[in-house]
């Protein structure tokens, strides 16, 4: 079984109209600037509520994949405990989508951002499924034990100029 331990699915994300701190429950204040917040089905109403969903099934992350094909991705953060890594992809405006591997063997990726080919590739492991993310140009890639595609969680990351769009 993988180690690694994937984030919760939440189902709304709620950050303020002024200050942009966000929550996962609506309130009528922000917590951080204290400025009053439109009613949580105006938020909803104005887009300014941001859903999170989550890929989790081998076919449904190809998909995400190919959906991103071509547009920027990076290595963003790794976490040492659980030998989680993230990778963040860039398309246009907020359209960003976080790839999550958990329990990662093994990485072979560069530190700076390239134009994303990738492809998942599932194997028989020593203790269950393997999956193997691999760029099919460049050959980076990543062997872990799961993997996690997410959308609609806040990235910082714009894609460092390697897409036109
Ligand atoms: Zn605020």
């Amino acid at each position: 079984m993988p180690y690694g331990i994937p984030w919760n699915d939440v189902e709304t994300i709620y950050p303020c109209v002024k200050c942009g701190y966000e929550t996962l429950l609506y309130t009528p204040f922000c917590a951080n600037c204290g400025i009053e917040q439109p009613t949580e089905e105006r938020k909803q109403a104005i887009g300014c509520a941001r859903h999170v969903t989550s890929k989790r099934e081998p076919d449904e992350i190809q998909a995400s994949l190919d959906e991103f094909n071509g547009f920027a991705v990076r290595l963003w953060s790794y976490g040492v405990s659980h030998c989680e890594l993230q990778l963040h992809f860039y398309k246009t405006g907020k359209h960003r989508m976080i790839l999550m591997c958990a329990s990662s063997d093994e990485v072979h990726l560069p530190t700076s951002a390239w134009a994303a080919d990738l492809e998942l590739i599932v194997k028989a492991g020593k203790y269950g499924d393997e999956y193997i993310v691999r760029d099919r140009k460049l050959g980076h890639y990543v062997r872990c034990g799961m993997v996690v595609a997410y959308f609609g969680f806040d990235s910082s990351f714009c894609g460092d100029g390697i897409c036109p769009w």
